[in-house]
C-alpha cells in the first residue's frame, strides 16, 4: 500500500524532473528524509511511458504526491505552489529543457513564498569554464537561469555535484545507467587528469541537506570529496581490480573529442564537449573555492562520508551476472575474480 502522504510539516518540497536520471536521486533522498515530497509529472501518468509511469509510481507508494504539469505554464505553477503551500523548488530538468525554467523562476518569484530555489545545475561551475560548442550553447542557458534568479532575488542554492560515478564514456548522457566497459578502455588524452566521482545516491543526499541549511543560502555547493578524486587511469585500475581482469587501453585523444564535439550531433556532442573540459582542460581542479559564495561540501557536513568510488565499482561488478560470458567475448582468458590473473 501507498505511504500517506506527510502534508501537514513544514518543508514542503516540489521536485521537478523526478523521472529523469538525477532527479529520481533527488526524489529518492527526499522521501528518504522525511520531508513532504511533491512531484511535478507533465502529462500525468496515463501519457507517460511504461517505465516512468512504474517510476512514479514507487515513489508515489514512498509517500510522494504527484502534481500534473509543466514548468513553463506560468498560472499553473503559481496556482500550484499557493495551493500546496511549496516551500523547496528543486528543478532537474534536462539539458534540451534548461530555458523552460525561466516561466518557473517567475512564478517563484511572484508566489514570493518560496524559501529555496535549485535549478537545474548538477554538473560544473558553469560561470567558471567555457567548454567548447555545443556544451558552451547548455552553459550559457543554464547561465541565464542563473542570471534571472539572482536578478529577481529569488534564494536560491547551486549544486555543482561534478561528474556522476560510473565510467566516464564520452557519448553516454547518463553513464551510470550502464556497467564500465569489459571489452577495453577509452583513456582521454594521457588519462592523468583527476576528477570527482560522485555516487548518484550521494547527489540526492547531499542535494536535499542542503536545501534548509542557512550556510547554503545564495551560495554555490562544490562536491569535492577528496576520497572520490581519481583519473581515468586509476578508475580503469580499480575496474580491473574489481573484475579480476586486464583489459586493453585505447587513448582517445583531444582532437578525437573535439572532432565528436563538432559533429553536433545532439546530446552526444555535449557530452565530448564535456568530457574534454574535464579531461583534458581539467574544468573540475583548475580553479580554487576562492569566491564569498563557494562553499564545499564536504566542509559542512564532515562527519557524513561519501561513497567511495570503490563501493560504487564494486557495485557494477556485482551487477555482471554473467561474467564468463564477457571474458570470453573479450578475448581473455582469465581467472574471474582473482586479482592475481594476468591476460594471456
Ligand atoms: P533527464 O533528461 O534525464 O530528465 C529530465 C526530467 O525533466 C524529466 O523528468 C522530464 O520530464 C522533466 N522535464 C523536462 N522539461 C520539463 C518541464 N518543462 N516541466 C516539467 N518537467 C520537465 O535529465 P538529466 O537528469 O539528464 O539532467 C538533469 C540535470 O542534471 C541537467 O542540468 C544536466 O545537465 C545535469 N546532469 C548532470 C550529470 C552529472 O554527471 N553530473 C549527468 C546528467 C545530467 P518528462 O519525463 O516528462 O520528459
Amino acid at each position: 500500500g501507498s505511504a500517506k502522504p506527510r502534508v501537514e510539516e513544514s518543508g514542503r518540497t516540489l521536485i521537478i524532473g523526478s523521472t529523469g536520471f538525477i532527479g529520481r536521486f533527488v526524489a529518492e533522498a527526499s522521501l528518504e528524509s522525511g520531508r513532504p515530497t511533491y512531484l511535478l509529472v507533465r502529462g500525468g501518468l496515463v501519457s507517460s511511458c511504461k517505465a516512468k509511469a512504474s517510476a512514479i509510481m514507487s515513489l508515489q507508494e514512498k509517500g510522494a504526491i504527484i502534481l500534473q504539469g509543466s514548468s513553463n505554464d506560468k498560472a499553473t505553477m503559481e496556482k500550484m505552489l499557493k495551493e500546496h503551500k511549496i516551500e523547496i523548488v528543486i528543478s532537474t530538468i534536462g539539458g534540451e529543457s534548461i530555458l523552460e525554467q525561466l516561466v518557473l523562476v517567475e512564478a517563484i518569484k511572484s508566489v514570493g513564498t518560496i524559501k529555496r530555489f535549485m535549478p537545474s545545475e548538477f554538473g560544473h561551475d558553469i560561470d567558471r569554464t567555457e567548454p567548447v560548442e555545443p556544451g558552451l550553447a547548455l552553459y550559457k542557458e543554464k547561465r541565464e537561469v542563473r542570471r534571472l534568479t539572482e536578478g529577481l532575488g529569488v534564494p536560491y542554492t547551486y549544486i555543482c555535484c561534478n561528474s556522476i560515478a560510473a565510467w566516464p564514456y564520452h557519448d553516454n548522457t547518463h553513464p551510470a545507467d550502464v556497467l564500465p566497459p569489459l571489452d577495453c578502455f577509452h583513456i582521454y588524452g594521457d588519462g592523468t587528469v583527476k576528477a570527482y566521482f560522485v555516487a548518484g545516491s550521494d547527489i540526492g543526499k547531499f542535494t536535499i541537506k542542503c536545501l534548509d541549511d542557512d550556510r547554503t543560502l545564495n551560495k554555490t555547493i562544490h562536491f569535492r570529496p577528496s576520497t572520490n578524486l581519481l583519473n581515468v587511469n586509476e578508475l580503469a585500475t580499480l575496474w580491473e581490480e574489481k573484475v579480476g581482469l586486464k583489459l586493453p587501453r585505447v587513448t582517445v585523444t583531444e582532437d578525437d573529442l573535439l572532432s565528436a564535439a563538432k559533429e553536433m550531433v545532439i546530446p552526444r556532442s555535449i557530452v565530448a564537449a564535456l568530457t574534454h573540459d574535464i579531461f583534458i582542460k581539467g574544468c573540475q581542479i583548475n580553479y580554487s573555492l576562492d569566491k564569498p559564495t563557494d562553499v564545499e561540501v564536504t566542509s559542512l557536513y564532515p562527519d557524513i562520508p561519501f561513497r567511495t568510488v570503490d563501493e560504487c565499482f564494486g557495485e557494477f561488478a556485482k551487477k555482471i551476472a554473467d561474467v564468463p560470458k564477457a571474458v570470453e567475448n573479450s578475448g581473455y582468458k582469465v581467472g574471474i575474480f582473482s586479482p592475481e590473473s594476468k591476460p594471456e
